[in-house]
Parts: C-alpha cells; sequence; structure tokens
C-alpha cells in the first residue's frame, strides 16, 4: 500500500507526469519508427574546396512522424542512445547509406564517399566492428569509400579500448573521421594515437570566422597540426562565400554547409 500510495503520488505531480508521458509516448513511437517505415535518410554533400567537387555525401537521419512531421535528429537521438534503440537505428542508418552509395555508384559515381554518423551506445558496442564488416559485405560496399564520424568524447572514455576498435573497423578498410572536432577535451597528442583519416572542424568556429580573429586562428592551427599528422580537414557548417575564402586561404580541404547545400532526399543530392 506505502508502494502504491509512492506511485500515486508520483503519477499526479503534474510535470512529472506530462514530461514521462511523453517520454514513454515518444519511445513507443520510436520502436515502431523502425517497422514503419518513419526514418529517412538526407544527405549533405562534402565540397573539395579547391576544385569545387562535390566528393562525398553525409548521411543524416530524420523522422517522418506521422503526427509531429519531420523530427530531427537532435530530438530523438538522445533518446534511442538512452533506450538503446540507437544499436538498431544506426545498423538501419548504415545499410541504408551503403544501398544509396550502391544506387549513385551504378549511375556512374564510382569515387563518391559515404559518411556515417555512429554514436557513443554504438561505439561502446563490442559488435560495432563484425555489423560494419556484415553490412558492407552485405550491399557490396566498398569498404574504402566508407567513413564513419565518430567524436573526440567517445574516444577519450576508454582510449585503449577506442584505440582497439578503431583499428578493427581500419582492418576492415573503412576510414574514419572526428566529428565536431575542437568541442570536446581534444588533447592534441591523444590524435597521433588513434588512427583517424579526417577532422571535421565544428561549426562553433567556422560561424565567426570572418569577425572573430581567434576564431581564425583555430581554424588555422587545425589545419596545420592535422596536416602535420597526415589528415585532411573538413570544415562544418560553411554558410557563406566570405567563410569559404578565408578557409580556402587556410589551406582546408573539404567543407559542408548551407553554402553549397542542406541537407537533401537522395532524389535532390547535387552530383
Ligand atoms: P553532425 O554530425 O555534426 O551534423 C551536422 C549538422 O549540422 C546537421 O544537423 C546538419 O544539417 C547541420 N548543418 C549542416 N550545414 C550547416 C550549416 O551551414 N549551418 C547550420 N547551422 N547547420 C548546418 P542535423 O542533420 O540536424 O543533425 C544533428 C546531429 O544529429 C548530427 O550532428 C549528428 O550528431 C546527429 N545525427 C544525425 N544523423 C545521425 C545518424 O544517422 N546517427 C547518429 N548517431 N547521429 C546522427
Ligand atoms: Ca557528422
Ligand atoms: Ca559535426
Ligand atoms: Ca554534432
Amino acid at each position: 500500500a506505502k508502494a502504491e500510495g509512492r506511485n500515486a503520488f508520483q503519477l499526479y505531480q503534474p510535470a512529472m507526469n506530462a514530461r514521462s508521458l511523453e517520454h514513454l509516448a515518444l519511445e513507443s513511437a520510436l520502436h515502431r519508427a523502425l517497422e514503419r517505415d518513419e526514418l529517412v535518410l538526407h544527405f549533405q554533400p562534402l565540397v573539395e574546396i579547391a576544385g569545387g567537387r562535390t566528393v562525398a555525401a553525409e548521411a543524416l537521419l530524420r523522422w517522418r512522424h506521422p503526427e509531429l512531421g519531420l523530427v530531427s535528429p537532435a530530438d530523438f537521438i538522445p533518446l534511442a542512445e538512452e533506450t538503446g534503440l540507437i544499436v538498431p537505428i544506426g545498423e538501419w542508418v548504415l545499410r541504408t547509406a551503403c544501398l544509396q552509395h550502391r544506387r549513385w555508384r551504378e549511375l556512374g559515381h564510382a569515387n563518391l564517399r559515404m559518411l556515417v554518423n555512429i554514436s557513443a551506445r554504438q561505439f561502446r558496442d563490442d559488435n560495432l566492428a563484425d555489423l560494419v564488416a556484415r553490412v558492407v559485405h552485405e550491399t557490396a560496399m566498398p569498404a574504402g569509400l566508407l567513413t564513419l564520424e565518430l567524436t573526440e568524447s567517445m574516444l577519450m572514455e576508454n582510449s585503449s579500448r577506442g584505440i582497439d576498435v578503431l583499428e578493427r573497423l581500419r582492418r576492415l578498410g573503412v576510414r574514419l573521421a572526428l566529428d565536431d572536432f575542437g568541442t570536446g577535451y581534444s588533447s592534441l597528442a591523444y590524435l597521433k594515437r588513434f588512427p583517424i583519416d579526417e577532422l571535421k572542424i565544428d561549426r562553433l568556429f567556422i560561424r565567426d570566422i570572418e569577425r572573430n580573429p581567434e576564431d581564425a586562428a583555430i581554424a588555422d592551427a587545425i589545419v596545420k597540426l592535422a596536416h602535420s599528422l597526415g589528415l585532411r580537414v573538413v570544415a562544418e557548417g560553411v554558410e557563406s562565400a566570405a567563410q569559404l575564402d578565408i578557409l580556402a586561404r587556410h589551406g582546408c580541404d573539404l567543407a559542408q554547409g548551407y553554402h553549397f547545400c542542406r541537407p537533401v532526399e537522395a532524389a535532390q543530392f547535387p552530383l
């Protein structure tokens, strides 16, 4: 009776009730989203700064909720992480991206790269390398054209295990990128220990790059550091020609952002 009383008390706390009901409803809807085919991938081009060519596509997940409309990943990936749903969802993302890549290859885009985001929970899963191997095999994906995007915090969590997983992935032939670079606790010395191919400079440093000399200096330092370690550099969130100009002068390799193209459905992807 005492436990019941406590539950009843919790049930009638209005704010908590509303929030947890909302959470529950969203969780069960997300459970069904996969079966009901409500998840979709959009793709955003990565452009070579020097030549202006589109050389890669980043797959970005969206949820077409029947009532809420298009839900942004920022609004449901944390829940997917918390509930573990990110594992099957992440597998769906990887397979769907590889299948889309196959369609693009069939249309003659043989060298396009595909970038897929990996979440912390997926990275902690001991089956990640096996999963990637299986999906690459099943979809006939050329492993060298697949890049997995990870974040610094995932690697810092347990760096020796992290290096192990990265090396297993690397042996499959896939490439690895550090996403949102500069926002985590980046110990630069760590960088050389991780078998990484690419750094993506977070949008935070690009946004005010024209007006803020410190941001420009940080972007410049990241490019120099990356190049000295043999890594390629992508600038995220490039929204203007002026920003692109500065990045070009700093020798940044690739850029991605609304200046070129927003994330779009595969059919609208500018190839
Ligand atoms: P992210 O990986 O850093 O992706 C870049 C985000 O910046 C995307 O937001 C993209 O739409 C947005 N963006 C691109 N260019 C510009 C620009 O010029 N200006 C501005 N303001 N924004 C720009 P999106 O698609 O909402 O994704 C948000 C985050 O959700 C992603 O950040 C990523 O962390 C996560 N995410 C998206 N798809 C997946 C996925 O398939 N799996 C996992 N685990 N996470 C994903
Ligand atoms: Ca990303
Ligand atoms: Ca990013
Ligand atoms: Ca991010």
